[in-house]
């Protein structure tokens, strides 16, 4: 079956454009130039996504999500994703056999992009005082792998941390809180991926918390940088939880032709995610972005990241 589409040149790009608006698929905002390790901003593509009329006003709630090279980030996201578009649906999570798709993710040990991914599509939703938001969810890459310099990591992440105000953290069973870099933001979310001791700290929230707690305890005989971030981190956000994530699976871990279907997922893994993602994303629990203690609209968060690029390239 061969479909064949005849338009004029001026028509075409109408076509295209059309088309662009129709798709939704992740953006690269900030670019990663790992040669001279400097960062440049996409200001016209951060433009179409955050001033598009619909969203442009309304207070914007940024969940970014951090960490180490392949640490499931995409993957997650792309979950985070089926909630968004599936939010009414008690079945959000997805058919057996249906690939996962969204931010690109997969296995292997190659990386992909560097730099800030934003998903094109901005969600408004109605939380239940009767405002409305947007929400803007973004992946970070690179950030930490052994392939970036730590001048480069610190700066990913503080600007992926100042620009959102749901920050998740993805570390496999530890916590790497020496790379962890500040500023004042709503809630930090460390995401422990790979979780075996479930019969120490249980799986989900009350196991995450109770372990955070263990490992933010400021010791005598820690280094002392180590001391100020432990000391600093609970400073510069308002809520930090913590979520503890089984192993989600062989399949998922070693095969690379696992394309996301649910059906290779461990049961345990699903069951975490299903009390996962309504944490994070449900309406009632969406924090809006704040900066100084006033609220930010899709519109002034172009303002903010233009700003804060030049802080981070001088
Ligand atoms: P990213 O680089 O952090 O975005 O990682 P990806 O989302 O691309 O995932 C990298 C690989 O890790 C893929 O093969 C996933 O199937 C796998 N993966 C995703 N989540 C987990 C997890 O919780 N544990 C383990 N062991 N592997 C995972
Ligand atoms: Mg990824």
């Amino acid at each position: 079956w061969l479909q064949i589409i005849l338009a004029f040149p001026e028509e075409e790009e109408a076509l295209l454009s059309e088309e662009d608006a129709l798709s939704a698929r992740p953006v690269q905002i900030v670019v990663a130039h790992e040669d001279d390790h400097a960062f440049e901003l996409d200001e016209a593509a951060l433009e179409r996504i955050l001033l598009q009329e619909h969203v442009r006003n309304l207070n914007v709630v940024v969940v970014s999500v951090a960490g180490a090279f392949r640490k499931g980030k995409s993957f997650l996201l792309d979950f985070m994703l089926r909630f968004m578009y599936n939010q009414t649906s008690c079945s959000w999570l997805g058919g057996h056999e249906e690939p996962l798709t969204g931010f690109t993710w997969r296995g292997g040990c190659e990386r992909e992009t560097t730099g800030i991914l934003a998903w094109s599509e901005v969600f408004v939703v109605d939380k239940p005082d009767g405002s409305k938001v947007a929400v803007l969810l973004i992946d970070t890459q690179g950030a930490f792998d052994s392939q970036s310099t730590i001048k480069d990591c610190a700066t990913l992440f503080a600007l992926s941390t100042m620009t959102s105000s749901v920050q998740l953290f993805t570390e496999y069973g530890r916590l790497a809180l020496e790379e962890i870099y500040e500023k004042p933001f709503q809630t930090l979310m460390f995401l422990i991926r790979d979780w075996s001791y479930p019969y120490e700290h249980s799986y989900g929230l009350e196991g995450g918390k109770s372990f955070l707690e263990k490992r933010l305890q400021v010791k005598q005989n820690q280094h002392e940088e180590l001391q100020n971030v432990r000391k600093h981190i609970h400073s510069c956000f308002s809520n930090i939880g913590c979520f503890l994530l089984p192993h989600p699976g062989l399949k998922v871990a070693t095969n690379p032709n696992f394309d996301g279907r649910l059906t290779d997922i461990d049961d345990d893994f699903k069951t975490e995610l299903v009390n996962l993602v309504p944490i994070l994303l449900s309406p009632e629990n969406l924090v809006e972005k704040e900066i100084g203690g006033s609220k930010v609209t899709c519109r002034d968060l172009v303002q903010y990241f233009k700003a804060y690029m030049k802080i981070y390239q001088g």
